[in-house]
């Protein structure tokens, strides 16, 4: 037997209801999209928190962006070494056969992955540290921004801000890492943007590479 039940009715009435409301005005838009397949003007990689509708902020039309989601919304480095890379299959689809112009890595305030990594990187989540935790060797990828911070230790919620956002400057530095990326930016076909989104403000900065400050828009 398949380990699968039957969707719960809130979700089948809210399917309903959007099939015979959203679709039905839009039928024409989706037939497009099924007929000429996806086109999308850029990736964004944001985090998988419910809180963050990425989508949202951008009035995203379905076939507008290709989104992927992960804890934290890390880009690993490049590592072609025959292992599962769900975020980096996102990518060279994305880049290689989207050839999208460009890509936003989304971070967020609030951020239960990085809030993970600083509590493992200062020894106080001891689970995370095992080999057999999936969020814990993920959130291993923050590990150098942790140990790069300057804030006092006390400062508990300025030091997860400022590993949030620099996050997003460690997977802007990995996505660049990937040689095809290498080459589509070096071509002028592709532009990779920071960004960080707070939660409780709506605010959204924008990372500026001259400085590597975030600056809101
Ligand atoms: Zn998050």
């Amino acid at each position: 037997m398949v380990p699968a039940r039957p969707l719960p009715s809130f979700l089948v009435n809210r399917y309903l209801g959007w099939k015979a409301v959203q679709f039905a005005e839009n039928r024409a838009w989706f037939r497009r999209l099924a007929e000429e397949g996806q086109h999308p003007r850029g990736m964004i990689v944001a985090c998988c928190d419910s809180r963050i509708d990425i989508g949202g902020i951008f009035h995203a039309d379905p076939g507008e962006f290709f989104m992927h989601r992960n804890i934290a919304n890390l880009i690993p480095p490049y590592r072609p070494d025959g292992d599962l890379h769900g975020t980096s299959a996102a990518v060279e689809f994305a880049v290689r056969v989207l050839r999208v112009p460009h890509v936003l890595v989304v971070g967020h305030s609030q951020c239960g992955g990085v809030a993970a990594c600083h509590d493992m990187c200062c020894g106080m989540a001891p689970e995370l540290e095992r080999e057999t935790s999936f969020i814990g060797r993920w959130m291993g990828l923050l590990r150098p921004a942790f140990e790069a911070l300057s804030l006092p230790e006390e400062d508990r919620a300025a030091r997860l801000e400022a590993l949030g956002r620099a996050g997003v400057v460690a997977s802007l530095h990995n996505l660049a890492g990937f040689p095809f990326v290498a080459r589509a930016i070096e071509a002028g076909e592709l532009a990779l943007h920071g960004c960080y989104l707070d939660i409780g403000s709506g605010e959204l900065e924008v990372l500026d590479p001259e400085n590597g400050r975030f600056v809101a828009l």
